[in-house]
Formats: structure tokens, C-alpha cells, sequence
């Protein structure tokens, strides 16, 4: 648990754009944590505190918030990175997965060789939302063969569900603020 001054700090650190991309959608802009030093370390060293000292091969991002803040999760573990992309966008042999949005379906993707089989992989993304995506990532990540150890986010949206989604398929979820509604 985050102390309620820091969890504070965090979420002031954020900016709110309502109704971007459409009507109703309170977009959670996480660039102005990012651009705030001492925000965006502090929200790294938060995110990664319970596995500091534990053997974590991998971090996988998840385009493209996640490569940003999976980058410095990756360095602070001493891990590998690892992105998950839209698909079409990596260059080498790769395995594909469909996973649901709000509306209709995408389909990510990873490079068949990223993962080893056994590796502990730390999953990590900007925001959770219903979990669609993160719950797309985490069957790829286990196809693979990777221990899918933790699942973090900056941002955790409760009333739709997401985290509560992965809790469900036996992943540990950490996350730093809570925002109510969509
Ligand atoms: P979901 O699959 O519903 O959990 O959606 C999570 C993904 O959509 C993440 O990659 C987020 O960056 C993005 N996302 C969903 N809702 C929002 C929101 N309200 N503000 C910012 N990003 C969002």
C-alpha cells in the first residue's frame, strides 16, 4: 500500500482530458507523471518495490505506455525487456493473440523467442481498464511458457473490473492510484 501523501502526489501528477478519445471517457493522461522526475521515479520504485531482490528475468511492456514505463521497471530488477505489439510491427517470427476491447477486437503480438520457457516475466502497462488487454498479454506470456510472476499499472480504473479480472486468473496485480468511473 502506497501512503495516502504519496498516493496523492501520484495522481496530481496525472492529467484528466475528459471525453478524449469520445464522449464519457475521462482519459488518464499519464505524460505529465512522466515529464515530473521525481513523480516518475517515485511511481518506478513504487511499481517494482515487492520484487526488489527477486528473480525476475523478463518485463513486458505492452505498447506503447508500457514500453516507457516497462523500460525503467526492466533496469531497476536488473531484467530483460520484452514488447508486446499491435500486430504487423515486429520483424522476426512471432506468436499472435486476439484480445477484446471496449469495442470489437485487436490482436498483439510477441516474438516467438522473447521468452523462455520457466521465466519469470513481470507484465506492465500504464493503465488497467476491463483487463482486456493485460488478460490478452498474460495468455500470451503463458503459451510461451512464462511464469507470469506480477501484473503492474500506474493506474487502476476498479469499476471496470480489470484487476479484479486478473486476481481471477491467479496473477498478482499492483497498482499505485485508483480513479473512479470509466
Ligand atoms: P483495457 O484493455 O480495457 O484494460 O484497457 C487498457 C488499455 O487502454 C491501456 O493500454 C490503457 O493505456 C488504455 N486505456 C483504457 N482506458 C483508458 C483511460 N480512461 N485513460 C487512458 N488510457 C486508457
Amino acid at each position: 500500500m502506497l501512503t495516502p501523501a504519496l498516493e496523492n502526489d501520484l495522481k496530481a501528477a496525472i492529467r484528466t482530458i475528459p471525453d478524449y478519445p469520445k464522449p464519457g471517457i475521462m482519459f488518464r493522461d499519464i505524460t505529465t507523471l512522466l515529464g515530473n522526475p521525481r513523480a516518475f521515479r517515485r511511481a518506478v520504485d513504487e511499481l517494482v518495490q515487492p520484487w526488489a531482490g527477486a528473480k525476475i528475468d523478463k518485463v513486458a511492456g505492452i505498447e506503447a505506455r508500457g514500453f516507457i514505463i516497462g523500460g525503467a521497471v526492466a533496469h531497476q530488477l536488473s531484467a530483460g525487456f520484452v514488447p508486446i505489439r499491435k500486430k504487423g510491427k515486429l520483424p522476426h517470427k512471432s506468436v499472435r493473440i486476439a484480445y477484446s476491447l471496449e469495442y470489437g477486437i485487436d490482436e498483439m503480438e510477441m516474438h516467438e523467442d522473447a521468452v523462455a520457457r520457466g521465466e519469470r516475466v513481470i507484465l506492465v502497462d500504464d493503465l488497467i481498464a476491463t483487463g482486456g488487454t493485460a488478460e490478452g498479454a498474460v495468455k500470451l506470456l503463458r503459451q510461451m511458457g512464462a511464469e507470469v510472476a506480477a501484473a503492474v499499472f500506474m493506474v487502476d480504473l476498479p469499476d471496470l473490473g480489470g484487476a479484479h479480472k486478473l486476481r481471477a486468473m491467479n496473477v498478482p496485480v499492483r497498482t499505485l492510484v485508483a480513479f473512479e468511473g470509466h
